[in-house]
């Protein structure tokens, strides 16, 4: 079988590759080990520029209709107490208003409703989108993908490889590149709850020692995160379901009912954390993207936001080499160019934004709520760590910055204008670059 691209993995990087290519008039084949939807839960939360990426892939309109609108981060401090509402000790909303973008929210969407959206997307090319549920890659032999499909082993070469497997990549493990994984002292546990109609808005709620992230899903769904030591798991399974009731309901009473509608272990997931970052993105004609290449900290809601962003950055160069006839191997170079710093820069920010979490002591969480505070009161500040935290632009934090933050030096009051924020957004020339440099433009 023969192909111009080949897509190992049908997640979301790979589909929205696939989609981008075949809407462009690339001959791509997906290669997809599942047979039917995933149970597993898996990122949720879209950010403004993966946003701005569906819509220019025509099915930003379908997204919306599916998704619950996440217009602010809203960081609660409480205290616990027994028997009684818990004592607020301070509400902080960052607001993605602050971006200054037509995209200026967030989208809470099922993960699998985006897939189906994007494996529809590809559909529509039918001529150029060849999808193969059921099909597992193994690996490359003579210069080919091999692939296992309903017990029969087959070849199929293509001019591209990618490698969109997520955390185990046989294209990965082809490209021998090297990859150091970082752990974290605490696990989730995540599961999708009923909410009150009422219950609309996202947060995270903290205490010295606890963590709960509630994220609203459309459908009076909520998906729930809530922190726990690593290891110790297999400890608050055995204390029973009675002791996530009261978790939860201690934490934010108004899911105290709807939390009981859990009654079996089995409908929650363990999430552990850990992050990895490639050396290369390529190697010849191979190229990995999504969780193939890196995986992220969950706690600013990137990682599926990073793979859809690797696919626009390679489809918009892939779709133009087919167009202008240039070879596909010496131009992916400019895919590692535009994704790896900012997938770099996320990772570190996604990071920090753990560390903020990871330590349950009086001491940590009063430096916590100084710093998250200051992110609101400071204008700069604010419009960085949302702009940053969209995918939008990019604009580093400085000395002064960090200063402010941990209140070495005052509050600024100058307002950000949009102008100062524009020079900040990515422009074409940064997302695309090899369309510029090859003109002379750049
Ligand atoms: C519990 C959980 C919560 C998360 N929450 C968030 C969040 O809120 N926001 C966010 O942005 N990200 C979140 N993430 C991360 C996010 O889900 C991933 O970063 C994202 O799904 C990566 O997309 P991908 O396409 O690279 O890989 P995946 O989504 O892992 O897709 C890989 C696909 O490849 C297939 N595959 C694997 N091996 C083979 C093979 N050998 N042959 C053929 N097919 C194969 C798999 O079946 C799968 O369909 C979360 C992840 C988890 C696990």
């Amino acid at each position: 079988m023969k192909t111009e691209v080949f897509i190992a993995g049908g997640g979301v990087g790979g589909l929205a590759l696939a989609a981008k290519l075949a809407s462009r008039g690339v001959h791509v084949t997906i290669a997809e080990q599942l047979k039917s939807k995933s149970n597993a839960y898996k990122g949720e939360l879209l950010q403004p520029k993966t946003l701005a990426i569906l819509d220019r892939l025509g099915v930003l309109d379908e997204i919306e209709a599916s998704g619950h609108v996440i217009d602010q981060l809203r960081f609660h401090e409480i205290n616990i107490r027994p028997n009684d509402a818990p004592e607020p000790l301070q509400l902080t909303e960052l607001n993605y208003s602050r971006v200054a973008s037509r995209y200026d929210h967030a989208l809470m969407v099922p993960h699998e409703r985006t897939k189906d959206i994007l494996r529809e997307k590809g559909k529509e090319y039918e001529e150029f989108f060849h999808y193969l549920p059921g099909a597992r890659f193994l690996g490359f032999e003579g210069g080919m993908a091999q692939v296992r499909h309903q017990k029969k082993i087959f070849h199929i070469k293509a001019q591209v490889y990618i490698g969109a497997e997520g955390r185990t990549s046989p294209t990965r493990d082809a490209m021998n590149v090297s990859v150091k994984r970082k752990d974290y002292n605490h696990h989730f546990l995540t599961v999708t709850i009923p909410r009150p109609e009422t219950f609309t808005k996202g947060k995270i709620i903290t205490t010295t020692g606890s963590f709960l992230g509630l994220f609203p899903l459309p459908n009076n769904e909520i998906r729930t995160v809530y922190l726990i030591k690593a290891g110790e798991f297999k400890k608050i399974k055995e204390k029973g379901l009675e002791h996530l009731y009261r978790a939860y309901g201690e934490l934010e009473p108004e899911l105290a009912e709807t939390v009981k509608s859990l009654d079996d272990w089995r409908q929650i997931q363990l999430m552990i954390p850990y992050t990895y970052h490639v050396d290369r993105y390529y190697s010849g004609n191979l190229a990995l993207i999504g969780d193939a290449a890196h995986t992220v900290h969950p706690m600013a809601g990137e990682g599926m936001n990073l793979a859809i962003q690797d696919a626009d950055v390679l489809g918009e160069l892939l779709a133009w080499c087919k167009e202008e006839g240039k070879p596909y191997h010496e131009n992916l170079h400019y895919y590692e160019d535009v994704r790896k710093p900012r997938v770099s820069f996320l990772l570190t920010l996604s990071h920090m934004s753990a560390l903020v979490y990871s330590f349950p002591n009086p001491w940590w969480r009063k430096l916590r709520m100084r710093a998250v505070q200051r992110i609101y009161d400071d204008d700069q500040l604010h419009v960085k760590q949302m702009l940053n935290i969209s995918g939008l632009g990019r604009w580093n934090f400085s000395l002064v910055d960090r200063a402010i933050q941990g209140s070495v030096l005052p509050v600024r009051s100058k307002q950000i204008s949009d102008d100062k924020q524009h020079q900040k957004l990515f422009s074409e020339a940064e997302d695309y670059p090899w369309r510029f440099e090859q003109k002379g433009k750049v």
